[in-house]
């Protein structure tokens, strides 16, 4: 089938929910067994592992199942697990797959919070944490050490969209018996099939395009057979559990998440070509452009772009940013993205990032291209570089 096909019907059984074309939204924790037979038979589904064996609502619902059951097939896994947020999805697989005495090398384009997690928590569980450059490729292996058991990937980095060579960094990781955690977030379970790039766990931060309309938290790590026993034990030992309302959103945003994408991919695109030809723009950093450092490794291993990237406004000044974007009318000044809206965020690179790196001078911004006209984002952009410019002027 299909990839547009599968959206419109992985996790629905309408035949099992009344006809109802949606997987209705199960809440519940206590769950009923009308005999010890029962009571039995679920106790011995759920220690065999039966797909949507539940004996309590911390083990999930129909409506979360469905979903865990829709996501693994499109990244092409063997099982997922819900978590409340992304990052909650980060944290419970790092710390099921890492333990005392241990070695993790992170890119250091990670999200931010993945690192925090690292040097806040898990270094005081005796985990030590070494950052790589993003673009160090197949060069991994001279960082890998006998204790070296996950290698975090996340391509195109957070902010600095550097694309990595995931093939070759798997096979470094591989040939040491590490695990490879990506977060692919930005890829999409639709335009990065990681499995077929050597990752072990792959991680979304569902909260993003997924759900899809900025109005729900949630993570997924995606697993294949030999590590998803360490990620369902640690995300039941973490007691983490799933609103059932905010994974019927996320089942719901899946439905559009083929067309959404689609638009996301060209109009984000279009205004990246537009910025990059304007010339208060220093850069524009978007893999699908040809001058992107990681243009060829994207043409080779994505699918396709959704509308994130950033791009470094050729002035120094903190204050021209600023009124840059307090000039912007339809982009929206917060954090996260992935939703039908755009939204604008400065970035500082820098701190623990390789600061060889960033070879740019200006100011950062990263931008998320919604589904409004691009031809309304772009006099939008227009606008507010014109009224940051004629304040440099008069300045
Ligand atoms: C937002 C984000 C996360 C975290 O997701 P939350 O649902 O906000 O916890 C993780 N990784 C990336 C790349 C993100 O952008």
């Amino acid at each position: 089938m299909q990839e547009s096909t599968r959206l419109a019907s992985l996790g629905r059984d309408p035949q099992r929910f009344g006809g109802l074309v949606n997987t209705p939204i199960f809440r519940g924790s206590t769950i009923l067994s009308s005999s010890m037979a029962e009571w039995e038979q679920r106790k011995a589904d759920r220690a065999a592992d039966v797909p949507g064996a539940t004996t309590y609502g911390r083990f999930g619902t129909p409506t979360t199942h469905a979903l865990e059951d829709a996501i693994a097939q499109l990244e092409g896994g063997h099982r997922a697990q819900l978590f409340p947020s992304g990052l909650a999805a980060i944290t419970t697989v790092l710390t099921g797959l890492l333990r005392q005495g241990d070695h993790i090398l992170v890119t250091d384009s990670a999200y931010g919070p993945t690192r925090g997690f690292l040097s806040r928590v898990l270094a005081r569980f005796g985990v030590e944490t070494t950052l790589y450059d993003p673009r160090i490729g197949a060069g991994i292996a001279a960082l890998m050490r006998p204790n070296t058991r996950v290698v975090y990937v996340e391509s195109p980095g957070s902010e600095t969209f550097e694309i990595q060579d995931i093939p070759a960094i798997a096979e470094a990781a591989h040939r040491q018996g590490a695990h490879v955690v990506m977060d692919n977030t930005w890829g999409t379970p639709l335009f990065y099939k990681p499995f077929e790039h050597g990752v072990d766990v792959s991680i979304q931060a569902a909260t993003k395009y997924i759900v899809g309309h900025s109005d729900a938290m949630l993570g997924i790590a995606t697993c294949t057979a030999q590590t998803w026993p360490l990620i369902k034990q640690a995300a039941q030992d973490l007691g983490q559990t799933t609103s059932p309302d905010d994974a019927y959103l996320a089942l719901r945003g899946l439905r559009t998440l083929g067309v959404r994408l689609r638009q996301h991919h060209s109009a984000g695109l279009e205004v990246a070509r537009w910025l990059e030809g304007h010339d208060a723009i220093e850069a524009v950093l978007h893999p699908a452009l040809p001058s992107h450092p990681g243009h060829a490794l994207w043409q080779r291993d994505f699918l396709g772009a959704c509308g994130l990237f950033s791009v470094v406004l050729k002035t120094t000044s903190v204050q021209d940013m600023h009124g840059f974007v307090d000039a912007l009318q339809l982009f929206g000044l917060g954090v996260s993205w992935g939703g039908f809206e755009s939204l604008v965020i400065p970035f500082t690179p820098g701190g623990d990032h390789t600061a060889a790196r960033w070879p740019w001078r200006g100011q950062a911004l990263r931008l998320h291209v919604g589904l409004e006209d691009p031809r309304d984002l772009i006099a939008d952009l227009d606008q507010a570089l014109v009224a940051m410019s004629r304040r440099l002027r008069a300045a």
